[in-house]
């Protein structure tokens, strides 16, 4: 595991809990299930987030709120689409609601920080929507949060050392990147046979009818050049860049 002990919300106890998270930092993951190609699993983007917020709860001592696995729906610029077998979603204005009240029953407990790790493309305008409809009620008070996508954190040099021919980070589903990525973290779920996809679609485009050369397997984008060791790179540069926005005003 790339994080070492981490202190879980859900296994402290009623008694302890408000004690336990007082003036501390609350971690989250919010991932998804959904097709990644057919050399990925469905959890790529929950893993990934998890990953992060483990390191991160080890390097800044936060303490991990239970993952949020489900997600927004995959949409075929960005994720190849619901045609897809396995791809479980709930609509948008669900997950906003659902996300607010999660998080207004956390605000009675004395936290002074969040931080939301976000794992699927699609969730993140619902995650900064849900967070937003929260500060309007005024109950998260003086606390500072911080949500982002962890490829948010990837810096424009780090790209342009390590990937060649970058497609956009709404392409990067299931292309080299995600698929490094696994081969580092959890590599026994990684299968060796990897499409590419030779033309990765547009960022920002909502088009129908679907180009039957939308996405290739689900991949879309390429996934030659994928290896552990890209992987291992990119997670140790974005934990750096995660733990530096973190401790930012601290
Ligand atoms: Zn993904």
């Amino acid at each position: 595991m790339k994080a070492d002990q981490v202190e879980y919300f859900s296994e402290l106890t009623s008694e302890s809990v408000r004690s336990a998270v007082e003036g501390r930092t609350l971690i989250w993951a919010i991932g998804g299930v959904e097709q990644h190609g057919p050399h990925l699993p469905l959890n790529v983007d929950t893993v990934i987030p998890e990953a992060f917020v483990k390191a991160l709860a080890s390097d800044c001592g936060g303490i991990v709120l239970p993952l949020q696995p489900l997600s927004v729906r995959s949409l075929p610029q960005s994720g190849g689409g619901l045609q897809f077998p396995g791809t479980l979603f709930v609509d948008g204005c669900t997950f906003v609601d659902y996300l607010a009240d999660a998080l207004k029953s956390l605000s009675p407990l004395p936290f002074r920080k969040l931080v939301i790790i976000n794992g699927h493309y699609e969730n993140e305008g619902f995650i900064f929507e849900a967070l937003d409809r929260v500060r309007c009620t005024g109950i998260l008070g003086e606390r500072s949060v911080l949500a982002f996508s962890w490829w948010s954190m990837v810096s424009d040099g780090w790209v342009a050392e390590h990937l060649h021919d970058f497609p956009g980070w709404h392409a990067e589903h299931a292309g080299i990147t995600e698929t490094s990525l696994m081969m580092y973290l959890r590599p026994e779920l990684v299968k060796p046979s990897r499409p590419d996809h030779e033309h990765p679609p547009r960022c920002g485009v909502y088009q129908l009818p679907l180009s039957p050369d939308a996405s290739t397997k689900g991949v879309l984008s390429k996934t030659s050049g994928s290896s552990a060791q890209i992987g291992e790179l990119l997670f140790e540069h974005v934990r750096e860049e995660i733990r530096s926005l973190a401790l930012e005003g601290t």
